[in-house]
Order: structure tokens, then sequence, then C-alpha cells
């Protein structure tokens, strides 16, 4: 991996400062990274000497408010920024609140980014995710289709909103030579999850669920058909391509941060390997009144795999494993 870039002062001369700022620091993937940055056995992920982590939660500042965001940039003045804060949720909360994740998610992607250029930040990784492609497409999906056609009706706001960011790094590209970028994980889980049970993604809420179920003597209901398809990928193994993008991705296009296509799995085998996790054996049904929200989203990672082509997944059994083990130790402060 190449060194880390340094920041240019006012006046244009470099100095050695490397601050790197995380917005959503406090989410699933901001803790990941954060605990990657300082556990990770392997060297290459860790945090190196000199580097200075800021990891920014809401009551730092409101990043849809332009004065709480500059006022944030005033104070840490970052050379790095990883922009993860947005609004996030699962499918049911993405169907309620449309134009909610549409002008939250546009009005912070505006504050960083202009922030970013105004504050001559080097680089910027923002977060896409694999939400934003079209609904109607050919398989496997990749980082040349993010604007080839209208995303599913469930999550077009959240869709059009992040799809915004790869027009704007483009642009701030072009206009500034900026080197703002983004990634596009497939769907995320791991510690430090938002465990909701109506508003949170399948993993997280399916987990609460099956919990409660167990505790109280009640059915495990599961919404859908179960045979959407999805590609999970563990939250530690995202905070390490992060950690990578940060320092040796210099592409402005987006690149996707996935398992590969042969490890996409039913909503059936998610439902199976949490009741089996939980050691659940009540009552385990279907609720097939429930929406499904698209069918599959099979995204290539052969992008990544030309950059990393040695890089090691956690296998979704272990990460289920940690994922629970760390659910069950913090049920009572966990995000629910
Ligand atoms: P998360 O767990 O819900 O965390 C969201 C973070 O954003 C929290 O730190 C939150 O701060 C912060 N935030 C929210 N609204 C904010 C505001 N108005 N001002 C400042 N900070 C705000 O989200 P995540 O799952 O880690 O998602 C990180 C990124 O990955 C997002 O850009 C998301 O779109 C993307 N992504 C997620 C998934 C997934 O499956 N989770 C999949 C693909 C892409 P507080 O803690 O203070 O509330
Ligand atoms: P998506 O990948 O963006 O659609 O987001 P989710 O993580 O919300 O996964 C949605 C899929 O899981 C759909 O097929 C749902 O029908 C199914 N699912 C089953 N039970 C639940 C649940 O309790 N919450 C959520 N969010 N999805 C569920």
């Amino acid at each position: 991996m190449s060194t880390s870039t340094s920041a240019k002062s006012a006046n244009g001369t470099a100095s050695d400062r490397t601050v790197i700022l995380v917005t959503g620091g406090t989410g699933l993937v901001g803790e990941a990274i954060r605990w990657v940055i300082d556990n990770d056995l392997d060297p290459r992920f860790r945090r190196r000497e000199g580097e200075e982590w800021i990891f920014l939660s809401s009551k730092d500042g409101d990043l849809m408010s332009w004065d709480d965001t500059a006022r944030v940039f005033d104070k840490y003045r970052p050379t790095n920024v990883l922009h993860l804060a947005a609004m996030v949720g699962g499918l049911f909360k993405n169907m309620k609140y449309k134009l909610d994740f549409y002008r939250n998610n546009m009005l912070m992607t505006d504050n960083v980014l202009h922030n970013a250029h105004l504050k001559d930040v080097n680089k910027v990784i923002s977060c896409l995710s694999t939400c934003v492609f079209p609904d109607k497409t050919p398989y496997p999906i990749d980082e040349t289709m993010v604007h080839s056609g209208p995303p599913h009706d469930s999550n077009f706001g959240y869709a059009y909103a992040k799809r915004m960011v790869d027009v704007a790094n483009r642009a701030y590209h072009e206009q500034y030579g900026r080197q703002f970028t983004s990634v596009i994980p497939t769907n995320i889980f791991g510690p430090h999850d938002n465990w909701h049970l109506d508003d949170a993604h399948v993993i997280p809420a399916l987990v609460h669920k099956c919990y409660l179920a167990k505790k109280n003597n009640t059915p495990f209901i599961v919404a859908g058909s179960g045979t959407p398809l999805r590609q999970f990928i563990y939250s530690r193994d995202l905070a390490r391509l992060f950690v990578w993008v940060l320092r040796d991705y210099q592409e402005i296009d987006p690149i996707i941060l996935s398992v590969g296509e042969e490890d996409e799995i039913t909503i059936r085998q998610v439902a199976d390997t949490i009741v089996d996790k939980l050691a659940f054996k009540g009552d385990y049904r279907w609720d097939s009144t429930k929406a499904d929200g698209q069918l599959k989203k099979t995204a290539s990672n052969a992008k990544l795999r030309k950059y990393l082509p040695d890089f090691k997944f956690t296998p979704f059994d272990q990460a289920m494993e940690e994922t629970v083990k760390w659910f069950l130790e913090n049920y009572e402060t966990l995000r629910k």
C-alpha cells in the first residue's frame, strides 16, 4: 500500500498532518472501521503512525445543516473524509419515508462534499449501496450500471439520492480536479447494527425478532416469501476494504465491495441461520402478505478482485456467530 496523502495548507505548502474524519462514525460501518484500525491482525488495515482518526456522531453536528457541517470541518480540518453518515434503514423503513430518505441524504451529501471542496480535503470516500442499481437489469450488475434505469420502487428516494453522490463526485473532479470517490457495498451486517424491529435491515431485525420469540415463547414470523436473494458483507470485512480504498484506490468511479456472486443466499437461508445461532426451537413461520422488495441485485466483485485477488472474506456462518454473540452480550445498550 502507498503511504497516506499529506495535507496542503491554505497557502499551498504541504503539511504532514493526516486527519481522517469519519462521518457516521457511531454506526454499523463506522464502528467496524474503528475496530479494524485498532485491532486487525493484518498491519495493512491498521492505523498508521501519525494518523489521527475522528469518528463523528450526529451529536457532533447535524450534517443536514450547512452551519453544523462547516463548523465540524473547521474544527477538525480533515485531510481525508470517509462519508458514512446517512439516513439508513431496511426495506420497510424505505417504503415508509421515501421523501425523507431522498432529502436528508441529498442534504448530507451536498453539505459534506461542498465543505470538503471548500476546505481542500485531499480525498473523500462516500458510500452508495447496491440498492441504487436499476431494478430491471442484466446480471451480474457492475459499476457501469449505476444510472442505467429506474431503481426498485420500494427505495427510490434513497436510491436516487445516493446516485447523486456519483454525479457530484464526477462533477467535482471534472470542474476542480477533486478526488472524491465512492464505494458500493452490498447488504452489511455485524456488531453495532441498528436492531429496530420494524425499521432495521433484515439480519438485525430478524435476530432481534427471533431473540424475543425465544424469550417470550411466541412464534418467530419472517416477512415475505423467503425467496429473494442477497449478498451479505460482514461489517469488519467492509471496514478493511474501506481502509484499502482510502490508501490505494485512485479512481473517481465507484467500486463494488462485495462477496462473490457464488455467495449470494436466500432470505430463507438467513432466517434458518438465525434460528440455528439462537437455538430457537419454537414456531417459525412466513408472512407472505409482507413485501419481498427487489428479488435480487446480484453484483459482480470482478473489479475488486482485479485489485485485491487474495482478499479473504469472513465466512457467513462465522460472521453471523460473531454478530449474534455481540447482540446477546450488548442487548441492554444496543440501538433498538
Ligand atoms: P447506521 O448504522 O444507521 O449509522 C448511521 C450513522 O450516521 C450514525 O453514526 C449516525 O449518527 C449518523 N447520522 C445519521 N444522520 C445524521 C445526521 N443528520 N448528521 C450527522 N450524522 C448522522 O448506518 P450504516 O449501516 O453504518 O451505514 C453507513 C453507510 O453505508 C451509509 O452511507 C449507508 O447508506 C451505507 N450502506 C449501508 C448498508 C447497510 O446494509 N447497513 C448497505 C449499503 C450501504 P448517530 O449515531 O449519532 O445517530
Ligand atoms: P434490502 O436488501 O434493501 O431489500 O433490505 P433488507 O435488509 O431490509 O432486506 C429485505 C428482504 O428481507 C426482503 O426480501 C424482506 O421481505 C426480507 N425480510 C424478512 N423479514 C424482514 C424483516 O423483519 N425486516 C426487513 N427489513 N426485511 C425482512
